[in-house]
């Protein structure tokens, strides 16, 4: 059974090729490799393409015959999103609009989406669970919440079913390091801080320390990348059994400071992180952690490796394993 995978050359969506290959789906990637990469495309077919290109869209679906979609292709930094919002209400918006359409003139009616924990923006002490009201407070969050907004919309209309997941901070890699975490630029936490320890890059910088948190720096709940793309298989099977949209946040509920992060950092490599402190990131929130257990209790979830120290291990495992090549 063929999966549409967009964004399958990217870091979530190739590790989603790899469990949809071992539980038995040919994961078809399409992906135009602005932000991924081809050698990231190792279980199933790769079709290059934009998401705002309909004729391509079309072409693909009508070759492949997909029984569903997962799209993760995504611009996905806040920063960058707070400087050209243009970028991400073109690509992630009308992109996805475009995809929907293909899709639903398809017949292609099951539809997984990475959303995000960003669409809720800051709620200081509030437990974010699926009810909370979604007001992001950066144009990466309001893209995808537009997204959503188009779900809801073509599931009334046009029948479309989607499940949708709103990922809390997703780390870690492959144990086996078949494929990992690899951007250009990065600006993620944890592959920052592990090219650091390398002597890669130059110190890490905080960015803000005055947040009203324990220790001033971020809290985040992160989730790995193996458990999240384990979610999505649920996902999958709860749509092919007809049981209709949901929407479901991937995190653990457990949060941890940007300076946690780094300690866990230097226990598991040895190594001391070299950091500077800096100001804040505009865009950033002071708090994002999952409280919900919804994918536990309806999907059956069960996170296994989302432990700090497991995903700081299996990246930097994947960190010292080598680099994809464009
Ligand atoms: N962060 C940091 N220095 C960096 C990159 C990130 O202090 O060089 C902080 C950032 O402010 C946030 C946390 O680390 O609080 C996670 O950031 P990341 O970009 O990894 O994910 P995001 O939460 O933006 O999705």
């Amino acid at each position: 059974m063929n999966v549409l995978v967009t964004g399958g050359a990217g870091y979530i969506g190739s590790h989603a090729c790899k469990a949809l290959s071992a539980a038995g789906y040919t994961p078809v990637t399409y992906d135009n490799l602005a932000t991924g990469w081809q050698d990231a495309v190792k279980f199933g077919p790769f079709e290059k393409g934009d998401l705002t290109d309909r004729d391509r869209l079309d072409q693909i679906f009508a070759a492949y015959r997909p029984a569903a979609v997962m799209h993760f292709a995504a611009l996905s930094q806040v920063g960058e999103s707070m400087r050209d919002p243009g970028l991400y209400w073109h690509n992630n918006v009308a992109g996805s609009l475009c995809l929907l359409q293909a899709a639903v003139q398809a017949g292609c009616l099951d539809f997984v989406f990475s959303s995000t924990c960003a669409t809720y923006g800051d709620h200081d002490n509030v437990v974010l669970d699926e009810t909370t009201p979604q007001h992001p407070i950066n144009a990466y969050g309001a893209s995808k919440r537009a997204i959503e907004d188009m779900l809801r919309d073509f599931g009334a209309a046009y029948g479309l079913n989607s499940v949708t997941f709103r990922y809390f901070n997703v780390a870690g890699a492959d144990p086996e390091a078949e494929v990992g975490e690899f951007h250009r630029p990065e600006t993620h936490l944890i592959p920052l801080m592990l090219d650091a320890v390398r002597g890669k890059r130059d110190a890490l910088t905080i960015f803000g320390t005055d947040y009203d948190t324990a220790d001033g720096t971020c809290v985040r709940d992160y989730v790995h990348v193996m458990d999240l793309v384990e979610a999505h298989l649920l996902g999958l099977a709860w749509l092919e059994e007809g049981r209709g949209s949901r929407v479901f946040n991937l995190g653990t509920g457990a949060g941890f400071s940007v300076r946690e992060v780094m300690d866990q950092g230097a226990a598991v490599t040895g190594c001391e992180v070299p950091f500077v402190e800096g100001p804040r990131r505009p865009g950033d929130c002071t708090r994002l952690v999952s409280g919900s257990s919804r994918a536990e209790s309806e999907l059956g979830w069960r996170p296994r490796r989302s432990n700090l120290a497991e995903m700081i291990a299996d990246a930097w495992r994947w960190h010292q394993a080598g680099h994809y090549e464009k």
